[in-house]
């Protein structure tokens, strides 16, 4: 067994960050030490559990140049939000793992689990084949509970395509925001996620077609034509249909509608991954690989979490009590729930 199978085992194995560090040490170089800066195989040990290379010379951690680098937090924490993280089916909001961890600030507990949602997407992961449905809907924007009906936050729009599976079933998932709903945005989304060969499913848009000239069999289902043949038009992509709700329940339940428009393509990174290992039985072997792709990524700083350049990204804050984090709308509606609840 290379990962815990239960909480309590999960307690006795990580006990002390020191046994964080073996383990992290065991994932990042299974075959021994291998020096970042030269590619030699084997060193020394150093007492403050540093490496050095036997040829180059170069001292290293085994959390330097992984998510780890530098962090103030202790392991043990980190390896237990990366638990809660890994064994919960629906995974954890900022606010519950600040509360859980008394973790001073809620921004701490919300960057920790961002760098986890951002080390999720594998570069060069394969691609969705087979049958694949895609379709574009809207995502984001809502939080349950604000007296006055829902807040109106901005809504993403987003492309999901999902593998689907005969006579039924769906395989794995894939979603991003793309700009708008022209040909060009959309088939970069497919040509990005869905392998040259597959058969994609959609609706009658017309930016889909010419699909197939990139090397895709298109199988364009039509409303009209399902209206006049007596079928619901809305059944006509099922996959995808179910994927949406699943994911807008989830950004709902999970974090409070908390996926705002500048961080939605991670908690969308995040719901992807969660859906694609929903068969697996064990929360263990989620928690393993969590880690194994933490400390296999470059570090994420906090000001790249925080700011992009398009869409602007602002700091978090934590939900509920304080209304919705922020958005670029934000600063231009009326905010009731302010006065509200504050008292
Ligand atoms: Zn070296």
């Amino acid at each position: 067994m290379h990962y815990p199978g239960s909480v309590g085992e999960f307690q006795s194995w990580f006990g002390t960050d020191d046994d964080c560090l073996d383990y992290l040490e065991w994932l990042r170089w299974p075959e021994g030490f291998v020096c970042e800066r030269c590619g030699h195989a084997g060193g020394w040990r150093l007492g403050d559990r540093r490496f050095k290379c036997a040829v180059c010379g170069a001292k290293t951690s085994v959390t330097a140049g992984t998510i780890f680098d530098k962090t103030r937090t202790p392991l043990t924490v980190w390896f237990t939000v990366c638990w809660m993280f890994a064994s919960g089916k629906d995974g954890i909001s900022a606010l519950s793992v600040q509360r859980t961890l008394e973790i001073g600030s809620y921004q701490t507990a919300w960057a920790m689990l961002h760098r986890l949602r951002v080390v999720l997407v594998r570069p060069g992961r394969d691609r969705l084949g087979g049958a694949v449905e895609v379709d574009e809907t809207y995502i984001g924007g809502e939080e349950p509970g604000l007296r006055g009906g829902r807040a109106k936050g901005k809504k993403v729009l987003t492309c999901i395509a999902v593998e689907v599976h005969e006579p039924k079933g769906f395989g794995r998932c894939r979603m991003a925001p793309i700009a708008d709903g022209s040909a060009d945005s959309l088939h970069g989304f497919v040509t990005d996620h869905v392998e040259p060969g597959a058969t994609i499913i959609t609706d009658g848009w017309a930016g889909y077609r010419g699909l197939d000239k990139l090397g895709y069999v298109h199988d364009r289902r039509s409303q009209r034509a399902a209206r006049l043949g007596g079928e619901d038009p809305g059944d006509l992509l099922p996959g995808v249909h179910r994927i949406a709700s699943l994911a807008k329940r989830w950004l709902l339940g999970t974090h409070q509608g908390s996926g705002d428009a500048a961080h939605l393509p991670d908690y969308l990174n995040e719901f992807v991954f969660r859906f694609n290992r929903r068969r697996s039985r064990s929360r263990g072997l989620v928690f393993y690989r969590v880690l194994e792709l933490a400390v296999a990524h470059d570090p994420v700083r906090y000001k790249d979490l925080i700011v992009d350049p398009a869409p602007k990204k602002v700091p978090p804050v934590p939900p509920g009590r304080w209304g919705h984090p922020p958005s670029l709308e934000r600063a231009a509606v009326a905010r009731p729930w302010r006065t509200v609840d504050l008292g």
